[in-house]
């Protein structure tokens, strides 16, 4: 995300105040560690009013979900900066995305790892966040429209993989598409039952291992798979 400084430099810095207080109240509930200096960095870089509808810009620095259309919303910044945080990206690092949605999150991820696959299952919302993407000078993020259930396998494997949509179960596709020694991310759950942010681990002898992190709620990952 080349640009930086520049509008709403202020309202930003509050923002991500905000979120450093909300990281530091769950770290006494629920155990989880402050946010990392990078994940802070690049949410001060990312500007969140590029990725919202013109009319909600106002609202952009608020640490709230916002509206997209289609149904869809941008995440809390907070639990950007959560998801963000326990994936342990590293410079290099290749990383999946399920649910481009407005592609903010994918640019937050783009500022930590090396290449950044993203993919949306709705073809407007996915067309709109590849353009915007590519506009912002975003040039190690690759998007497409497609059911991301069954991930992208030809970019496999991943250092690590985040769902932003909240599924019944963890896919097995995503699994097979994480390194060993990976970490993913995923709500799971359904929308009107409580969901839990879970961390699901491979291990280096391949085992899995999972973690519930924090109540959330988030939109249904949809879709024709199982
Ligand atoms: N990460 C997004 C952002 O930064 O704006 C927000 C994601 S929104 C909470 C969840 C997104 O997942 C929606 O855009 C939704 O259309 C998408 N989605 C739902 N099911 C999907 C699936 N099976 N494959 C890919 N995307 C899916």
């Amino acid at each position: 995300f080349p640009a930086q400084g520049g509008e709403f430099e202020a309202e930003r810095k509050k923002m991500v105040r905000e979120v450093m207080a909300d990281a530091a109240v769950t770290a006494l509930y629920v155990g989880s560690s402050a946010i990392s200096p990078s994940v802070i960095k690049a949410m001060e870089k990312v500007e969140r009013h590029r990725f919202v509808p013109s009319g909600l810009v106002p609202l952009a620095y608020l640490n709230r979900p916002l509206p997209i259309g289609h149904g869809q919303t941008i995440s809390q910044p907070y639990i950007v900066a959560l998801m963000t945080d326990l994936m342990k990206v590293k410079p290099g690092d290749r990383v999946l995305e399920i649910g481009t949605g407005s592609g903010y999150q994918a640019a937050i991820l783009a500022e930590l790892a090396g290449s950044v696959y993203s993919i949306e299952i709705i073809e407007a919302l996915g067309r709109e966040a590849d353009a915007r993407l590519k506009a912002l000078g975003c040039r190690n993020v690759k998007a497409k429209v497609g059911d991301g259930y069954y991930g992208w396998p030809e970019a496999a494997p991943f250092d690590s993989i985040m769902v932003t949509a909240a599924a019944s179960h963890v896919p097995p596709p995503l699994i097979r598409q994480l390194k060993r020694g990976g970490r993913m991310v995923i709500p799971l759950g359904t929308q009107f039952l409580t969901q839990s942010l879970m961390l699901v681990e491979k291990k280096q002898d391949g085992s899995i291992t999972s973690r519930q992190i924090l109540p959330v709620r988030f939109v249904p990952l949809t879709g024709g798979h199982p």
